[in-house]
Parts: structure tokens; C-alpha cells; sequence
């Protein structure tokens, strides 16, 4: 009989930094799909896969990083935290702090957030701070605050954040029975590549340098490899691209808007140690991305996300995409976050009929 998803803490308990006193803060996060993409498949010459984790209780992967960042805040005892966000750590630390009681402060940079993460962090309670200033501003204000007083600090520098975020690599092996090829995904702070690699090498029975303990090692290995990890980075966001932080980023992809990435080298090593690579693409490419992952597989992503699958394209038009390889591609958010920017200049105005069948095939011309 089918067994109901418990949430990834419960489901990968013996693999999470969990003691006897922790009590699980959660949402049902995790189990996401692993979608098969023939379309694209067939564009690149791989067996592709999207990993949809806009299916996550608030529409993006951190969700994964907030339960069990979250559930360590509630046995310590502190009952506020704050995050610095690009708009999906908010959303995802509202929900989290509702869950577990805590009260939620949230800085942001000021105009720089869509609307529907901006929402999310409104309707669970969370207090927020809009900063004149970009993302690594909110980022350093934040990590201030959280030194001088009793608030626990839930941005993936909180090594908990990392431990949840992990999960997606175990579920993507003992969803394909052994590791991919190569996989993957949009990099801005860089904490996602550096938790994923986390994942893929303790499944292999290793650790990284990502990893705060050697626990992994002491169970039996799932996998039998690891992939080549494969970063994707917006063109007017791209500091490991230029090799040093960048003062001024800018894309559409707002969630990978960030200049100064604090995992900076954990990610470094997540490319060099898989033989990967990290690389940028424009704006135009991460939407026509966006927009052919929407209308051939019928997976609506955010922007951000959506640099996965352009970096895939990208570099399978440069040759560099090994035929037949089997490739994961993350899509880290949920379209439905930001439907104005996936919209662009396309209205919303159906052709109005009278109440008929006959007026509906008409205009179905049918
Ligand atoms: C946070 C986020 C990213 C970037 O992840 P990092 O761990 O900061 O590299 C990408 N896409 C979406 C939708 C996000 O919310």
C-alpha cells in the first residue's frame, strides 16, 4: 500500500543532524517530482529530467532548508528569527515561524521583490524590512542583527538550511536508482549547488566540505557515483563566472540577484571536486527557457529557476552536452510567484461569448 510523504525529515531521519529532543517543524515538504522531459530530450540529445520543486509547500526548494533550520531554532529555545531574502527565504521562513509559533523578521531589498513571494510573507505575519540597498546589503545587516540579539539567523549560512536542502540529491538517486550524469541549476547565493553536492556524495558513501558531520560515511552508499555539477548564473549576476563578488547585479531572475554569494567555497568546490562547471546566461535565454519549459513540458517556473534549463540549452548548442547523457535540471520556484514577468507584454483578455455551446465552438472553430 502506498505510504503518505512524511515530510523529509521523517523520511531521511537517520541521515539529518537530528537528536532525541528535536520535534520536526514541518509542511510535508520534499517528495517533489522528477518529471521526464521528452522535448527536451530530444533538443539536447540527453535523457533529461526537471526536478519540479516549485511543488513545495511554498513554491521553492527552501522549504527544504526551513524545516530543518526551523525545528534546531525550536530546540534552542529562541523564538524569533530573520532572514535576508530575494523573496523566497521570506516566504518559506513566514510559513516555517508560523508553524513553530516564532515571530518573523524579513529584509529585503526595496522594489526588488516579486509580488507573490512578497504576499506569502505578508499573509503568515512576518515583519518586513525593505532596505535601499541589493540582497548582500540585507544579507549583512541581518547576520549583524542576529549577532547582537536573541534572533536565530535562517539564511542558508545557517548550516541547517544546507542539511535540508541536501534531501533533493536523495531523492533523485532512489528515484533513478543511481545518480545522473550531470545536474544542473541556477546558482545566487550559492547554497543550493553546495547542499546538492552535499547530498549526491554522502549517498556515495563520502563527505564534503559542506558537510558538518561524518555520519553519512558510516552508512552503506546508495549511489554509485556522483554527477558533474553544472551552475547557472544570470549574465548581470554572475561572480563566479568573473571569479570575484560583482557590486551591482542585476537580472530579471530576481532570486539569483545577489553579487557577494556567501557559499562561495563550498560552491567552487561542488565545480572543481564533480569536474563541473559554473556558467552565466542572458535574460532572454533563462525566459525563452521559461517560457518553452511552460508551453512543451508543462512545468511553470520563476525566472531563477528557469536558468537551469537555459544553461542546459546554452551548452548544448556549444556541443558540451555528452549524447544520451542523463541530466537532472532543478527548477528551484513556482511560476505562480510572478506570473507578471512570465506574462511579459501578453494580456489576459479572453474573447468574451454569449452563454451558448454554439457561441463556444464558434469561437473554438469547431
Ligand atoms: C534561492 C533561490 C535560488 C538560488 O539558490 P542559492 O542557494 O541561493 O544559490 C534559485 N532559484 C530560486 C527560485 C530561489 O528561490
Amino acid at each position: 500500500m502506498a505510504q503518505p510523504w512524511r515530510g523529509l525529515l521523517a523520511e531521511y531521519a537517520d541521515r539529518l543532524p537530528l537528536e532525541a529532543e528535536d520535534t520536526p517543524i514541518t509542511l510535508g515538504e520534499g517528495g517533489t517530482p522528477l518529471v521526464k522531459s521528452d522535448p527536451l530530450s530530444a533538443e539536447v540529445g540527453a535523457e533529461v529530467y526537471i526536478k519540479v520543486e516549485g511543488a513545495n509547500p511554498t513554491g521553492s526548494f527552501k522549504d527544504r532548508g526551513m524545516t530543518m533550520a526551523m525545528t534546531k531554532v525550536a530546540s534552542s529555545g529562541c523564538e524569533m528569527v530573520a532572514c535576508a531574502s530575494t523573496g523566497n527565504t521570506s516566504a518559506s521562513a513566514a510559513a516555517y515561524a508560523t508553524r513553530a509559533g516564532f515571530s518573523c523578521a524579513v529584509v529585503l531589498p526595496a522594489g526588488k521583490i516579486a509580488a507573490g513571494k512578497l504576499a506569502q510573507a505578508i499573509v503568515h505575519g512576518a515583519t518586513l524590512i525593505a532596505v535601499d540597498g541589493n540582497f548582500d546589503d540585507c544579507l549583512r545587516i541581518v547576520r549583524e542583527l542576529t549577532q547582537t540579539y536573541p534572533v536565530a539567523l535562517v539564511n542558508s549560512v545557517n548550516p541547517y538550511r544546507l542539511q535540508g536542502q541536501k534531501t533533493a540529491a536523495f531523492e533523485i538517486v532512489d528515484a533513478l536508482g543511481d545518480a545522473p550524469d550531470i545536474h544542473v541549476l541556477p546558482v545566487g547565493n550559492a547554497g543550493n549547488i553546495s547542499a546538492y553536492w552535499m547530498g549526491y556524495n554522502e549517498y556515495a558513501g563520502r563527505t564534503t566540505a559542506a558537510s558538518i558531520d561524518d555520519s553519512a560515511t558510516r552508512l552503506e552508499a546508495v549511489a554509485s557515483r556522483t554527477p558533474r555539477m553544472w551552475g547557472i548564473q544570470a549574465a548581470g549576476a554572475a561572480p563566479f563566472v568573473a571569479g570575484h563578488p560583482v557590486a551591482d547585479p542585476e537580472t530579471v531572475a530576481t532570486a539569483i540577484r545577489i553579487g557577494n554569494p556567501a557559499s562561495w567555497d563550498y560552491a567552487v568546490a561542488a565545480r572543481d571536486d564533480s569536474d563541473g562547471l559554473i556558467t552565466a546566461v542572458s535574460d532572454e535565454q533563462i525566459l525563452d527557457a521559461q517560457a518553452i519549459l511552460a508551453a512543451e513540458t508543462g512545468v511553470f517556473c520563476e525566472p531563477a529557476s528557469a536558468a537551469s534549463v537555459a544553461g542546459l540549452r546554452h551548452l548544448a548548442q556549444q556541443g558540451q552536452v555528452p549524447e544520451g547523457a542523463r541530466i537532472v535540471c532543478t527548477v528551484t520556484g513556482n511560476g505562480l510567484k510572478d506570473t507578471a514577468t512570465a506574462l511579459g507584454d501578453r494580456a489576459i483578455d479572453p474573447e468574451v461569448i454569449e452563454p451558448t455551446l454554439e457561441a463556444a465552438c464558434r469561437a473554438l472553430g469547431l
